[in-house]
Formats: structure tokens, sequence, C-alpha cells
């Protein structure tokens, strides 16, 4: 069976009413037949029917053999350093989510857990790094904001090599474009928040283990810790993903025809999109994804901080908010929204420069947003500078 067809009937009809729609049981307890004997739930942190079509159904995309559903994608995250004692160590993709960064240094260095960061753009770097305490290797694939693209099957062989676990945040591709697991990861969590859920209206987060034993280690941390997902939410999410590989799709063709506009205009320094053979990692892109994404970030000669913040404020259709992978455009200026908590020599080292925007292409027509950077450009440039460079059509 095609994805597209897989997907939406990957999510069962309601055994017990037929209903096709999965029905929100939005309830806390289950009713017991006798002490301990029940219909598969008894208290709805530890299992609810609508989470779990949820986790199966993220399960199957993924090519896993378990899925858990998160309160967000960094309790999510947090649920798979969980897995980690003090002393050991985790080896991570250093142009890394802010907020995992965050996580690590300010959560986790004080539990003894040790985050070190590699440019894993290049896997024999990854070797190199890996330490006797390395336990886990955590890689994003493309990275955000710079889109960098790392060889997913060689870091598996890596990790196996070395008895560690590879886990891969496929937030940024969805499993309509990368299945990490297929590549040889152990683990793949995901932002719901972006492209599964798709409409910028929830908070999520998913984590897919490749064998049942890490599963119900991962199934036993969310039930001790608590950050389960609503049943609200879980429908939210399913009824995203039954649409996700054609938003996908349309999202990427999107995002290459701004990338290819943006690549011709003059004051812009470099355009980073995994569509574009510019890309520093393009025949691997092509080959691991099987679309190139939404998003694209570029920055601007002489690393202009001044006009890319007055760029970002201007744009009509592109709203200024930070998050992606919704079907309304976003734009972003990293360094000083999603990336602020990051310092800047270690955020400049994973390419993340002042004047860096990001763009969340949507699903407008792709001539509007076009327009709308032209017009925000003009007006940028006008106000910043005496003399006006060509915008190229
Ligand atoms: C947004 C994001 C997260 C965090 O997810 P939340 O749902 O905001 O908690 C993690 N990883 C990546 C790549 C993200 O973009």
């Amino acid at each position: 069976m095609k994805e597209q067809t897989n997907i939406l009937h990957a999510i069962p009809a309601d055994p017990l009413t037929g209903a096709v729609s999965t029905p929100i049981y939005q309830t806390s307890t289950f009713v017991q037949g006798a002490p301990g004997v029940h219909k598969g739930f008894d208290y709805a942190r530890s299992n609810n029917p609508t989470r779990q079509v949820l986790e199966d159904l993220i399960a199957t995309l993924e090519n896993g053999s378990n899925g858990y559903a998160f309160s967000s994608g960094l309790a999510a995250i947090d649920a798979v350093v969980k897995l980690l004692k003090s002393g050991d160590e985790i080896l991570a993709v250093d142009d890394i989510y802010g907020g995992a960064f965050r996580l690590f240094t300010h959560i986790y260095r004080k539990f003894g857990i040790i985050v070190n960061y590699v440019d894993s753009t290049d896997a024999s770097n990854v070797a190199e790094a890996i330490t006797p305490n390395t336990r886990l290797i955590w890689i994003e694939n493309p990275t955000n904001p710079t889109l960098r693209i790392s060889d997913l099957a060689a870091i598996a062989q890596i990790a196996k090599a070395n008895n560690c676990l590879l886990c891969v945040d496929n937030t940024f591709a969805s499993p309509a474009s990368q299945k990490p697991i297929e590549y040889g990861a152990d683990i793949v969590v995901h932002s719901a928040t972006k492209y599964l859920g798709g409409h910028s209206d929830l908070i999520a987060g998913l984590v897919v283990t490749a064998n049942t034993k890490l599963g119900e280690q991962v199934k036993f941390i969310q039930n001790a810790s608590g950050a389960i997902l609503s049943p609200f939410d879980s429908w939210l999410v399913i009824r995203g993903i039954e649409t996700l590989s054609i938003r996908i799709q349309r999202h990427s063709e999107n995002a290459l025809k701004i990338a290819e506009f943006l690549e011709r205009q003059e004051f812009v320094r470099h355009v980073y999109y995994p569509g574009l053979p510019s890309h520093h990692n393009y025949k691997l892109a092509v080959k691991q994804l099987k679309y190139p994404g939404g998003v694209i970030s570029f920055d601007l000669k002489e690393d202009d901080k001044e006009l890319a913040t007055k760029i970002v404020s201007v744009t009509r259709l592109f709203k200024l908010a930070e998050s992606l992978g919704g079907v309304k455009s976003l734009i972003c200026l990293p360094c000083e929204m999603t990336h602020k908590s990051i310092p800047p020599e270690k955020r400049y080292g994973a390419g993340v420069s002042d004047s860096l925007i990001r763009l969340s292409v949507g699903l407008e027509d792709p001539d509007d947003l076009i327009d709308d950077l032209k017009q925000a450009f003009a007006k940028a440039i006008q106000t910043n500078r005496e003399t006006l460079p060509e915008i190229s059509i």
C-alpha cells in the first residue's frame, strides 16, 4: 500500500460504536469488572483509548514497534533522556534545537548527565567524539534552523559498534519524508506541535521506539513521570496526521520556489534549504529525504542584523512567530527568538548568524508568498540604506 492510503487506514474505526472519527475518551478512570480485571484501561495517565490510537498510528508511520504521546516535544525528549543514569553521556548534534540544549544544560547536567556536541554532518566526527561513557547519540535531521543533514545509516552503525542508542529528532522531516528507524535509529522523537499537528493549534510530543524492550522502558517513564498528552490533543494530532503527506508535498513545492527566489537576491548571503543543489549535503538530502520540507533559512550579506530585523517586522502573510510546520506561513529571527538561549559563540559555530531568518513556508499560493517577501525586502531596504539594491524576480 502507498503511504497516504496506509496512513488513513492505520486509523481504525471505533471498535465499540463504529465511529469513523476516533472518539475523544474524556475520562480519568475506567470501571473494572473485578479488582484488576478491565478492558485494557484502568487509569487515564497510564492509558487512554484516544491516545492509544495516536500512539499506534505514529509507531506504524515510523515503522517502529511502540509509540508514546507526551504533552510537548520537550516532554518527549525529557522521557528519552530519563533512559540514562548519572555518569552517562550524550553526544548531540551541535546545531541542536534550543529547548533541547536548555534541558540538557540546565536540568540534566546537575543530575550528572554530560552532553558533548559535534558537527554530525560528517559521520567520522561522530565516531571520533564518542567516549567510553557515551550512551546516547542525539541527531536532528534536518537541523533547526540551518537544515544540516547527517548520514543516519552511517551514524546508526557507529552507535551500534559503540553500544550506544541513536535517537533522531524527526520533527523537521516528518515520517512522510524520512523514517529514521529504517536507517537503524533506535528511537525517534517528534514535536508533534509542528508538521504532525500541522495547524498551529496544539503542543504535543511523540516517542517511537524500534523495539518493544525500549518501548516498555519509555512506557514506564511516561506513566511514572506523567507528562501525557490529553485525549483532545491526541485527537487533534490524529486528525493532523491524516493529511500529513499531502501537506508535506505542498509545503515542499512552495518552499523550493521560494528558496530559488531567495538565491537570486543580491543582498542574500546564503540560502539553507535541502532541496537546493547548493545545500552542503545535497546528494545525501536527496537520498534520505523524500521531500525537502517547508523550512528555509537564509542570512544576509555583511550579517546585517538590522536589515534582517526590519524584514521580519514588515512581512504581511509571513507572521512573525516562533514555531513552524503549520498551514500558515511564519517568519522568525532565531538569534532573538528560538535560539536566544544558546550562547552566541555556540550559535555562530552552528552557523546561526545574527542576520539568519527562518521561514516556515505554509500552504498559501507560493506567488503570494514571494510577493510578500518582495514588498518586505523593498520596504526594509528602503528604510535601511541610501541605495536600493535590485530585487530580482
Ligand atoms: C519545537 C521543537 C521541539 C520542542 O517541541 P515542543 O512541542 O515545543 O515542546 C523539539 N525539537 C525540534 C526540532 C523542534 O522544532
